[in-house]
């Protein structure tokens, strides 16, 4: 039972060899100097001053937020021979050896490398002996919840009938845990996140007590990677200013946080948004292959996203372009999701990245019911969002006018570590494409035979499996598959761009799905599914005379989402030059 933290380090940046690292030299001595968590510091004082002690208590929180410190500034409290109302001297020899984690009647115990029986045995042990100096003996054990089954039933014993002079102290990152029985025998303190802007007052306190000046930006982004964890925030504090000496910039700290620069990270994330995948893919893999790790880089585009998003709110963005960047998001984070399951992080990335290109095609729903409208009166009686056909699902949609009023509320959060709080557009933006996809129907989509509404049917659970792998892939799948039964067997008939999703990325979704048929299913490639076939088939079936206006204007609008338009027909090419204004974002 050692002191776990570091005790030394090799010198660096001219510091010298007493040197201990930043996290363990600020360490907080009293209750009032752990940042952020009053309420338990004042919770434990008063229960110090009124004599009011519990046997056991259980501290829980994020990592690094302070438990281990208030642990030990609870057992200076208590065992201080010179404290008052709750407050120790932090003179006494007591003091000091509590806060160096050296006391004899202090003990703490890892329970993330301590966790069998025998540990535990160990320390119960102990328990029976009266304390050599103070009034208690005092038991910290970190990560409890750590602990195996055996080892917390062997310490329930000495927590039912504990001798007066124990007090146990536990601390864990997750209370769901730790068993009821030892749960409900200790009083539980919660530990919040730090905020950031706390943080930030912290460090700037630090670099002021080492003499160093960080650039504008610094701390703040280090707040923001220490996610509300103090210790993290400091312990990488502590590298930043070995690495760089007093002067640390924002490019100093990329670096030793495997960061790409924001200059690059900005290149990144412009070829992307454009969809330049013949520059994405050198510039990505450039990058990468610099030992940049893929998710590192998926989470600092999410942040550069997310500050675009506070920005745009913030002055002139539109519907679209607030649109644009949740769907982006939306990706990045389907992404985050798949690379914990898939080896290949790179490419989980690459892939998402390609598909935020895609997204510069995006037309939104109020735009589209707009076009449609001043097409020609009535013209939104054949989408579903009125008429007697609707479907169930348009019951959430919006009435037209309350669209044509573009009710885009987007309120921007009080502090900058919350996740921006969007009211309407992503939703409605997935509604959108819903009701492209119902829409399209309309525009005469061939009926398939298999019809993919009940669960029990196999295509349902197609779209089901997609669906839990990416949503964004199960609507386009609805758009471009059909599935036949053919003498007991199954024909899944794919476009080619579901085909290369569903064979690639998709590859463990059409596989379970495959399994779960329990009958023989091939699949193959057809290119008329795609769905840019589908609306010039649909257009072009009528051969004797010109399609409906209205027709025609929403399959231009509809290109709008495609996601590798291939070649585009004659026609609609002639009605995109004819008119260029509905469509959105750069055409090839
Ligand atoms: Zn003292």
């Amino acid at each position: 039972m050692s002191e776990r933290a570091n005790l030394s380090r090799s010198p660096s940046g001219g510091r010298g060899f007493s040197y201990e690292v930043i996290a363990r030299r600020y360490r907080p001595r009293f209750f009032e100097e752990v940042v952020g968590q009053e309420a338990v510091s004042e919770a434990l004082q008063q229960a110090i001053v009124q004599e009011r002690l519990g046997h056991a208590y259980l501290f829980c929180g994020p990592r690094g937020v302070g438990k281990t410190s208030m642990a030990r500034i609870f057992a200076r409290a208590l065992q201080c021979p010179e404290a008052k109302a709750g407050v120790p001297c932090d003179s006494c020899s007591t003091c000091e050896r509590i806060f160096r984690g050296e006391d004899a009647d202090v003990l703490e115990l890892d329970g993330a490398s301590h966790r069998g029986i025998d540990d535990i045995r160990e320390l119960v042990q102990h328990v029976k002996y009266a304390p050599s100096s103070g009034p208690y003996r005092i038991f910290i054990i970190d990560e409890v919840h750590m602990l195996t089954r055996e080892a917390f039933n062997s310490l329930l014993k000495t927590l039912e009938e504990p001798p007066a002079h124990v007090k146990f102290v536990f601390a864990t990152t997750e209370p769901e845990k730790v068993l009821p029985t030892v749960m409900s025998r200790c009083q539980r303190c919660d530990f919040a996140s730090i905020a950031p802007s706390d943080i930030v007052k912290r460090l700037a306190q630090i670099c002021e007590l080492e003499g160093a000046s960080p650039e504008d930006g610094v701390l703040v982004r280090i707040a923001d990677l220490a996610r509300g964890g103090m210790r993290d925030s400091q312990s990488l504090l502590d590298q930043l200013l070995s690495f760089s000496g007093e002067g640390p910039t924002l490019e100093d700290l990329d670096r030793i946080t495997g960061r790409i620069s924001q200059a690059r990270l900005r290149e990144l994330v412009g070829v992307a948004e454009e969809g330049r995948t013949g520059e994405l893919i050198p510039l990505l893999g450039e990058v990468l292959s610099r030992g940049t790790d893929p998710s590192v880089l998926l989470e600092q585009v999410v942040e550069y996203l997310r500050e675009q998003l506070h920005q745009g709110v913030g002055s002139d963005w539109g519907d679209v372009e607030i649109e644009r960047n949740l769907l982006a998001q939306e990706i990045l984070q389907e992404a985050r999701q798949r690379m914990r399951r898939i080896d290949r992080a790179d490419i989980v990335l690459e892939l998402a990245l390609m598909r935020i290109g895609t997204l510069s095609d995006l037309v939104p729903l109020a735009e589209l019911r707009r076009s449609l409208a001043s097409a020609g009166g009535g013209a939104e009686g054949t989408l579903p969002s009125g008429g007697p056909g609707a479907p169930r699902r348009s019951a959430a949609v919006p009435s037209r006018s309350e669209e044509t009023q573009r009710p885009v509320s987007v309120e921007k959060p009080a502090g900058s570590s919350s996740a921006p709080r969007v009211e309407t557009p992503g939703a409605r933006l997935r509604r959108g494409f819903e009701e492209k996809a119902e829409a399209r129907v309309v525009v005469g989509k061939p009926a398939t035979v298999v019809p993919g509404e009940d669960s029990a049917d196999p295509k349902a659970r197609l779209f089901e499996e997609v669906s839990g792998y990416s949503p964004i892939v199960a609507r386009r799948l609805r758009q471009e598959c059909q599935l036949l039964e053919e003498g007991g067997k199954l024909r899944l008939s794919l476009s080619p761009a579901a085909h290369k999703i569903l064979t690639t990325e998709g590859q463990f979704a059409l596989g379970r799905w495959k399994k779960s048929c329990q009958q023989e299913v091939e699949v193959i490639v057809d290119s008329r599914l795609s769905t840019e076939s589908v609306e010039t088939v649909s257009i072009a079936s009528d051969e004797d005379s010109e399609p409906p206006e209205i027709v025609s204007r929403a399959a231009e609008i509809f290109r709008g989402d495609l996601i590798d338009g291939g070649q585009r027909s004659p026609r609609r090419q002639k009605a995109t030059e004819a008119r260029p204004e509905v469509l959105e974002g750069e055409r090839e």
